[in-house]
């Protein structure tokens, strides 16, 4: 599968906000936004107001980049909003959230995004007792997540954990129990996304 493999600090700076790439460094003075915000690339000749089709097209990348989907996958999740009832960009997003590895990472097992993409690869979760390796599996409501029962699983789910301190959003809960795991309470509602995205922006630049 294609990805993006070039150092993901420039996308915060080139979307101008923090996209908690790179887990627990986020949250350090480490991290690359808070040290330099201004935008990757020479500066000297940038256009200082962007377009209005620049605006449109840096609301879409910021939710690509935070999510880690690339423009394929990302035109298929809109066409099936658009086909849903309800308001198109909220149903958007909350497909987005719904992402195996995006729930993975909102119960603490992945540090970031991608380091939960990696944890689900390499067959570290379950999902209703089923081994799961697809990180865009969508999750529905009563799904069942659950790290494998083996220490290797356990080990790296339990480190992660241990350095998570983010709280695990409504639509999610944490079962109590030696081995980790999350149950999926209900949809994810706008409220439970955690990006400032105005989605109407989204859905005029697609619907183009
Ligand atoms: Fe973005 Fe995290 Fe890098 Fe900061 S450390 S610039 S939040 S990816």
């Amino acid at each position: 599968m294609a990805r993006y493999t070039r150092p993901v600090c420039r996308l915060c700076r080139r979307n101008g906000m923090k996209l908690f790439l790179k887990g627990s460094r986020c949250d350090t003075p480490k991290c690359g936004f808070e040290r330099r915000e201004s935008p990757p690339g020479q500066q000297l000749h940038r256009r200082l107001k962007p377009t209005d089709y620049g605006l449109h097209l840096r609301e879409k990348q910021k939710v690509k980049h935070y999510y880690g989907v690339l423009e394929r996958q990302f035109r298929r999740y809109f066409a099936m909003a658009e086909r849903s009832k309800g308001n198109t960009g909220n149903v958007l997003m909350a497909i987005l959230e719904r992402r195996l590895d995006n729930v993975v990472h909102r119960l603490g097992f992945g540090l970031s995004r991608r380091q939960a993409r990696q944890v689900i690869n390499h067959g570290h979760i379950t999902v209703n007792g089923q081994r799961v390796d697809v990180p865009s599996y969508l999750v529905r409501p009563g799904d069942v997540i659950r790290v494998k029962n083996r220490a290797k699983s356990l080990d790296m789910v339990r480190a992660s954990l241990a350095e998570y301190d983010r709280s695990v959003p409504d639509y999610l809960s944490v079962a109590e129990g030696d081995i980790p795991e999350g149950i999926v309470a209900r949809y994810p509602e706008p409220e439970d996304i955690s990006i400032p995205i105005e989605t109407q922006l989204i859905v005029e630049l697609c619907s183009r």
